[in-house]
Protein backbone atom coordinates (compact mmCIF):
# COMPACT_ATOMS: atom_id res chain seq x y z
CA UNK A 1 0.00 0.00 0.00
CA UNK A 2 1.33 3.51 -1.17
CA UNK A 3 0.54 6.94 0.45
CA UNK A 4 -1.62 7.58 -2.30
CA UNK A 5 -3.67 3.92 -2.02
CA UNK A 6 -4.17 4.72 1.61
CA UNK A 7 -8.64 4.55 1.78
CA UNK A 8 -10.21 8.30 2.55
CA UNK A 9 -10.67 8.04 6.52
CA UNK A 10 -14.39 7.84 6.55
CA UNK A 11 -13.92 4.34 5.07
CA UNK A 12 -11.17 3.68 7.38
CA UNK A 13 -13.52 4.80 10.44
CA UNK A 14 -16.43 2.79 8.41
CA UNK A 15 -14.31 -0.67 7.95
CA UNK A 16 -12.19 -0.94 10.93
CA UNK A 17 -15.39 0.13 13.24
CA UNK A 18 -14.24 2.73 14.55
CA UNK A 19 -16.89 4.84 16.22
CA UNK A 20 -15.99 7.77 18.31
CA UNK A 21 -16.16 7.00 22.10
CA UNK A 22 -16.78 9.45 24.18
CA UNK A 23 -14.75 8.19 27.12
CA UNK A 24 -11.28 8.91 25.41
CA UNK A 25 -12.63 12.44 23.87
CA UNK A 26 -12.96 11.26 20.54
CA UNK A 27 -13.62 13.90 18.39
CA UNK A 28 -11.91 12.97 14.42
CA UNK A 29 -10.34 15.63 12.21
CA UNK A 30 -11.16 14.05 8.46
CA UNK A 31 -10.98 17.68 6.59
CA UNK A 32 -7.22 17.20 4.61
CA UNK A 33 -7.00 20.91 4.36
CA UNK A 34 -6.59 21.55 8.19
CA UNK A 35 -4.62 18.64 9.17
CA UNK A 36 -2.10 19.74 6.75
CA UNK A 37 -2.45 23.33 8.00
CA UNK A 38 -1.77 21.86 11.17
CA UNK A 39 1.03 20.15 10.38
CA UNK A 40 2.67 22.94 8.54
CA UNK A 41 3.06 24.85 11.61
CA UNK A 42 5.36 22.20 13.20
CA UNK A 43 8.49 23.84 10.85
CA UNK A 44 11.13 21.35 9.63
CA UNK A 45 9.49 17.97 9.50
CA UNK A 46 12.35 16.53 7.47
CA UNK A 47 14.45 17.36 10.12
CA UNK A 48 12.07 16.40 12.44
CA UNK A 49 10.62 13.44 15.15
CA UNK A 50 7.22 13.92 15.94
CA UNK A 51 5.61 12.85 19.25
CA UNK A 52 1.80 12.74 18.10
CA UNK A 53 -0.94 12.14 21.29
CA UNK A 54 -4.10 10.01 20.24
CA UNK A 55 -3.43 9.58 16.38
CA UNK A 56 -7.25 8.40 16.36
CA UNK A 57 -7.85 6.84 12.76
CA UNK A 58 -4.59 9.06 11.68
CA UNK A 59 -5.63 11.83 9.71
CA UNK A 60 -3.03 14.54 11.39
CA UNK A 61 -0.89 11.28 11.48
CA UNK A 62 -1.03 11.20 7.55
CA UNK A 63 -0.52 14.77 7.00
CA UNK A 64 2.04 14.52 9.42
CA UNK A 65 3.89 11.70 7.48
CA UNK A 66 2.70 13.82 3.92
CA UNK A 67 4.61 16.88 4.95
CA UNK A 68 7.70 14.67 5.19
CA UNK A 69 8.20 14.06 8.45
CA UNK A 70 11.15 12.24 9.22
CA UNK A 71 9.78 9.67 11.56
CA UNK A 72 6.36 9.78 13.73
CA UNK A 73 6.00 8.35 17.26
CA UNK A 74 2.70 8.37 18.02
CA UNK A 75 0.76 7.53 21.50
CA UNK A 76 -2.54 6.22 21.58
CA UNK A 77 -4.57 4.60 24.15
CA UNK A 78 -7.65 2.94 22.37
CA UNK A 79 -6.47 -0.59 21.22
CA UNK A 80 -9.25 -0.34 17.82
CA UNK A 81 -7.09 2.58 15.57
CA UNK A 82 -4.03 -0.17 15.74
CA UNK A 83 -4.35 -2.24 12.53
CA UNK A 84 -5.48 1.72 10.47
CA UNK A 85 -2.13 3.31 11.98
CA UNK A 86 -0.49 -0.14 10.93
CA UNK A 87 -1.76 0.65 7.11
CA UNK A 88 -0.69 3.99 7.47
CA UNK A 89 3.15 2.62 8.61
CA UNK A 90 2.94 0.44 5.51
CA UNK A 91 2.29 3.28 3.52
CA UNK A 92 4.35 5.73 4.77
CA UNK A 93 7.98 3.40 4.37
CA UNK A 94 8.22 2.37 7.91
CA UNK A 95 7.93 5.93 9.16
CA UNK A 96 5.10 5.47 11.92
CA UNK A 97 5.82 3.65 15.48
CA UNK A 98 2.70 3.48 17.57
CA UNK A 99 3.29 3.46 21.54
CA UNK A 100 -0.21 1.79 22.70
CA UNK A 101 -0.47 3.70 26.11
CA UNK A 102 -2.13 6.49 28.27
CA UNK A 103 0.06 9.48 27.19
CA UNK A 104 0.11 10.84 30.71
CA UNK A 105 2.11 7.62 32.02
CA UNK A 106 4.55 7.97 28.78
CA UNK A 107 7.73 9.66 29.86
CA UNK A 108 10.69 10.84 27.29
CA UNK A 109 12.66 7.41 28.40
CA UNK A 110 9.36 5.34 26.70
CA UNK A 111 10.03 7.37 23.51
CA UNK A 112 13.42 6.16 22.38
CA UNK A 113 14.71 9.67 21.47
CA UNK A 114 18.48 9.98 20.96
CA UNK A 115 20.54 11.66 23.77
CA UNK A 116 19.69 15.65 22.91
CA UNK A 117 17.60 14.79 20.80
CA UNK A 118 14.10 17.65 20.64
CA UNK A 119 11.30 16.13 18.90
CA UNK A 120 8.12 18.22 17.81
CA UNK A 121 5.00 17.51 19.67
CA UNK A 122 1.44 17.77 16.92
CA UNK A 123 -1.36 16.32 18.66
CA UNK A 124 -5.15 17.09 18.43
CA UNK A 125 -5.47 16.41 22.26
CA UNK A 126 -8.35 14.59 23.96
CA UNK A 127 -10.15 17.39 25.86
CA UNK A 128 -10.28 15.34 29.59
CA UNK A 129 -6.30 15.33 29.70
CA UNK A 130 -4.97 18.11 27.31
CA UNK A 131 -4.36 20.92 30.16
CA UNK A 132 -2.76 17.90 32.44
CA UNK A 133 -0.41 16.60 29.14
CA UNK A 134 0.34 19.86 28.18
CA UNK A 135 1.86 21.59 31.69
CA UNK A 136 4.09 18.04 32.40
CA UNK A 137 5.63 18.91 28.91
CA UNK A 138 6.11 22.37 29.68
CA UNK A 139 7.31 21.73 33.35
CA UNK A 140 9.58 18.59 31.61
CA UNK A 141 13.68 18.94 32.35
CA UNK A 142 15.60 18.31 30.53
CA UNK A 143 13.28 19.48 28.09
CA UNK A 144 12.90 17.02 24.89
CA UNK A 145 10.98 18.96 22.93
CA UNK A 146 11.47 21.65 20.35
CA UNK A 147 8.06 22.84 19.27
CA UNK A 148 4.22 22.02 19.97
CA UNK A 149 1.48 22.61 17.93
CA UNK A 150 -1.44 21.51 19.72
CA UNK A 151 -5.45 21.85 19.32
CA UNK A 152 -7.33 22.35 22.69
CA UNK A 153 -10.92 23.39 23.35
CA UNK A 154 -10.85 27.25 22.33
CA UNK A 155 -11.47 28.53 25.86
CA UNK A 156 -7.92 26.70 26.81
CA UNK A 157 -6.38 28.19 24.39
CA UNK A 158 -7.42 31.75 25.19
CA UNK A 159 -6.21 30.82 28.92
CA UNK A 160 -2.78 29.52 27.56
CA UNK A 161 -2.03 32.66 25.41
CA UNK A 162 -3.57 35.23 27.87
CA UNK A 163 -2.26 38.61 28.98
CA UNK A 164 -2.14 40.44 32.05
CA UNK A 165 -5.48 41.73 33.07
CA UNK A 166 -7.16 39.67 30.17
CA UNK A 167 -10.24 37.56 31.53
CA UNK A 168 -8.43 34.29 30.58
CA UNK A 169 -5.25 35.30 32.32
CA UNK A 170 -4.90 33.08 35.21
CA UNK A 171 -2.43 30.42 36.54
CA UNK A 172 -2.00 28.20 32.90
CA UNK A 173 -0.57 31.49 31.10
CA UNK A 174 1.63 32.44 33.87
CA UNK A 175 3.24 28.61 34.01
CA UNK A 176 3.23 28.89 30.12
CA UNK A 177 4.69 32.42 30.13
CA UNK A 178 7.62 31.29 32.50
CA UNK A 179 8.74 28.49 30.10
CA UNK A 180 7.47 29.21 26.58
CA UNK A 181 6.54 31.77 23.62
CA UNK A 182 3.20 30.55 22.88
CA UNK A 183 0.77 31.79 19.35
CA UNK A 184 -2.58 31.27 19.10
CA UNK A 185 -2.63 30.10 15.43
CA UNK A 186 -6.53 29.61 14.47
CA UNK A 187 -9.55 28.69 15.62
CA UNK A 188 -11.99 25.61 14.28
CA UNK A 189 -15.45 25.11 14.57
CA UNK A 190 -16.60 22.43 16.21
CA UNK A 191 -18.73 20.93 13.20
CA UNK A 192 -15.21 20.57 11.68
CA UNK A 193 -15.21 17.43 13.45
CA UNK A 194 -16.79 14.15 13.29
CA UNK A 195 -18.41 14.04 15.89
CA UNK A 196 -18.82 17.52 16.86
CA UNK A 197 -18.02 18.50 20.16
CA UNK A 198 -19.92 20.87 21.95
CA UNK A 199 -17.31 23.74 21.80
CA UNK A 200 -14.89 25.48 19.78
CA UNK A 201 -11.65 24.15 19.22
CA UNK A 202 -8.08 26.17 18.63
CA UNK A 203 -4.23 25.52 17.57
CA UNK A 204 -1.90 26.74 19.35
CA UNK A 205 2.35 27.07 18.75
CA UNK A 206 4.22 26.57 21.81
CA UNK A 207 7.90 27.42 21.36
CA UNK A 208 10.16 26.56 24.88
CA UNK A 209 12.64 29.73 25.76
CA UNK A 210 16.07 28.50 25.78
CA UNK A 211 18.36 26.50 28.12
CA UNK A 212 18.66 29.20 31.18
CA UNK A 213 16.15 31.57 30.33
CA UNK A 214 12.96 29.32 31.50
CA UNK A 215 11.89 29.61 35.40
CA UNK A 216 12.91 26.79 36.90
CA UNK A 217 10.91 26.60 40.13
CA UNK A 218 7.71 25.65 38.73
CA UNK A 219 6.57 24.06 42.07
CA UNK A 220 7.27 27.63 43.71
CA UNK A 221 5.28 29.36 40.81
CA UNK A 222 2.59 26.77 41.49
CA UNK A 223 1.78 27.38 44.92
CA UNK A 224 1.89 31.51 44.87
CA UNK A 225 -0.36 31.60 41.88
CA UNK A 226 -2.92 28.78 42.99
CA UNK A 227 -2.70 31.33 46.35
CA UNK A 228 -3.03 34.18 44.20
CA UNK A 229 -5.86 33.48 41.68
CA UNK A 230 -7.43 31.38 44.56
CA UNK A 231 -9.41 34.25 45.75
CA UNK A 232 -8.89 36.30 42.34
CA UNK A 233 -11.18 39.33 43.53
CA UNK A 234 -9.20 39.33 46.66
CA UNK A 235 -6.39 41.56 47.07
CA UNK A 236 -2.66 40.22 46.79
CA UNK A 237 -2.30 41.15 50.60
CA UNK A 238 -5.42 38.55 51.14
CA UNK A 239 -5.17 36.07 48.69
CA UNK A 240 -1.55 35.72 49.15
CA UNK A 241 -2.08 34.66 52.64
CA UNK A 242 -2.26 30.99 52.30
CA UNK A 243 1.20 30.60 50.78
CA UNK A 244 2.71 33.13 52.74
CA UNK A 245 2.05 31.10 56.19
CA UNK A 246 4.15 28.70 54.71
CA UNK A 247 7.00 30.62 55.27
CA UNK A 248 8.67 33.02 58.06
CA UNK A 249 7.39 36.21 55.87
CA UNK A 250 4.03 37.54 55.79
CA UNK A 251 2.20 38.45 52.38
CA UNK A 252 2.83 41.70 52.39
CA UNK A 253 6.05 41.34 52.93
CA UNK A 254 6.69 38.70 50.71
CA UNK A 255 4.56 41.56 48.28
CA UNK A 256 6.56 44.39 48.90
CA UNK A 257 10.31 42.65 48.76
CA UNK A 258 8.79 42.59 45.10
CA UNK A 259 7.91 45.87 44.42
CA UNK A 260 4.13 44.45 44.04
CA UNK A 261 1.22 46.91 45.65
CA UNK A 262 -0.16 44.93 48.46
CA UNK A 263 -3.74 46.25 47.23
CA UNK A 264 -3.16 45.09 43.79
CA UNK A 265 -5.35 42.24 42.65
CA UNK A 266 -3.77 38.52 41.09
CA UNK A 267 -5.46 39.50 37.47
CA UNK A 268 -3.41 42.66 37.08
CA UNK A 269 0.71 41.33 37.70
CA UNK A 270 2.14 39.89 34.52
CA UNK A 271 4.18 36.69 34.84
CA UNK A 272 7.44 38.46 35.54
CA UNK A 273 6.09 39.45 39.21
CA UNK A 274 4.55 36.67 39.65
CA UNK A 275 8.20 34.41 39.02
CA UNK A 276 9.41 36.88 41.44
CA UNK A 277 7.21 36.19 44.19
CA UNK A 278 8.19 32.76 44.03
CA UNK A 279 11.75 33.02 44.64
CA UNK A 280 10.98 35.77 47.16
CA UNK A 281 8.45 32.70 48.17
CA UNK A 282 11.15 30.04 48.03
CA UNK A 283 14.04 32.09 50.22
CA UNK A 284 11.23 32.92 52.68
CA UNK A 285 10.95 29.36 53.48
CA UNK A 286 14.34 29.02 54.76
N1 LIG B 1 -5.83 12.79 16.15
C1 LIG B 1 -7.16 12.31 15.78
C2 LIG B 1 -7.83 13.34 14.92
O1 LIG B 1 -7.39 14.51 14.95
O2 LIG B 1 -8.80 12.99 14.23
C3 LIG B 1 -8.00 11.96 17.01
C4 LIG B 1 -8.16 13.09 18.01
S1 LIG B 1 -9.30 12.73 19.32
C5 LIG B 1 -9.74 14.36 19.84
C6 LIG B 1 -8.28 12.25 20.69
C7 LIG B 1 -7.50 10.95 20.55
O3 LIG B 1 -6.71 10.74 21.73
C8 LIG B 1 -8.34 9.70 20.41
O4 LIG B 1 -7.78 8.87 19.42
C9 LIG B 1 -8.26 9.02 21.80
O5 LIG B 1 -8.43 7.62 21.74
C10 LIG B 1 -6.86 9.41 22.20
N2 LIG B 1 -6.65 9.44 23.66
C11 LIG B 1 -7.53 9.81 24.64
N3 LIG B 1 -6.95 9.79 25.84
C12 LIG B 1 -5.66 9.41 25.64
C13 LIG B 1 -4.55 9.21 26.51
N4 LIG B 1 -4.65 9.41 27.82
N5 LIG B 1 -3.37 8.80 25.96
C14 LIG B 1 -3.27 8.61 24.61
N6 LIG B 1 -4.28 8.78 23.74
C15 LIG B 1 -5.47 9.18 24.25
Amino acid sequence: MSADTLPPLREVIASHGLAADKRFGQHFLLDLNLTAKIARLCGELPQSTVIEVGPGPGGLTRALLGEGARRVIAIEKDPRFIPALDDINSAFDGRLSVIEADALKVGRDALGLKADERAVIAANLPYNVGTALFTGWLEAEPLWWSRAVLMFQKEVAERIVARTGEDAYGRLAILTAARAKAKYAFTLPARAFTPPPKVDSAVVVIDPLPNGERFADVEALSVVTASAFGQRRKTLRKSLGQAASQTRASAEELLVSCDIDPGARAETIPPEGFMALATAWRAARG
